[in-house]
């Protein structure tokens, strides 16, 4: 009966914090989606390809400022494929794999941000990241959702895919060409990456 109880008041510990253990890796494998011919989302003169980049960047100089190892899956505008992104960073050990994107619909009023994920620690990642974004931006919440996107369903490591924000809406597209946006998107993910490894 007392190991019942002990077992109860454990699990209860376990849901009330799912966050309260942190997570040992040392590298973070970013990865700027699209490339070279792949424009990714387009909105004339806008690439998802170019503020893809540019947020990887900015995230990176975060996260060495923060003592992490990086690892960049492209360099400039060029093309990779999606399994040599995935090779790439499997080949790191102790990492985590976190690629950056922007959205589009045909759906012009559609806005916010959401953060993809498809395994366990993937997920717990996801929320993390998920939280500091839509605290440094305070946009519309699409949330941590499973998916089976072939970067992050094919890493070896925790893995997630950013969306951060809509090159199809008028309003996101205007605040997302400003290098202070996409500052903010890179300062919250790598904020949430640092609560994830904390565990809180
Ligand atoms: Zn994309």
């Amino acid at each position: 009966m007392n190991q019942i109880l002990r077992l109860i008041v454990f699990c209860a510990a376990c849901v009330m914090s799912p966050g309260a253990w942190a997570a040992n890796f040392k590298t973070v494998v970013i990865d700027a989606g699209h490339g070279g011919h792949d424009n990714g989302a387009q909105w004339g003169k806008i690439y998802e390809k170019h503020l893809a980049f540019d947020t990887a960047v900015r995230l990176e100089n975060r996260l060495k400022q923060m003592g992490y190892k990086t690892v960049m899956t492209r360099r400039s505008d060029y093309f990779v494929s999606l399994p040599r992104r995935v090779a790439i960073g499997n080949s790191h050990k102790n990492a985590i794999f976190v690629s950056i994107h922007y959205n589009y619909t045909w759906k012009r009023h559609v806005t916010g941000l959401e953060t993809f994920y498809h395994s366990s620690e993937g997920q717990r990642l996801a929320h993390f990241v998920q939280g500091s974004l839509l605290r440094q931006t305070r946009t519309v919440d699409r949330n941590a959702k499973f998916a089976r996107y072939y970067v992050i369903s094919n890493s070896a490591h925790p893995a997630i895919l950013v969306e951060g924000g809509f090159v199809s809406n008028e309003e996101e597209r205007e605040r997302m060409k400003s290098g202070d946006y996409r500052e903010a998107i890179a300062r919250a993910v790598a904020e949430g990456i640092d609560r994830y490894r904390r565990g809180f």
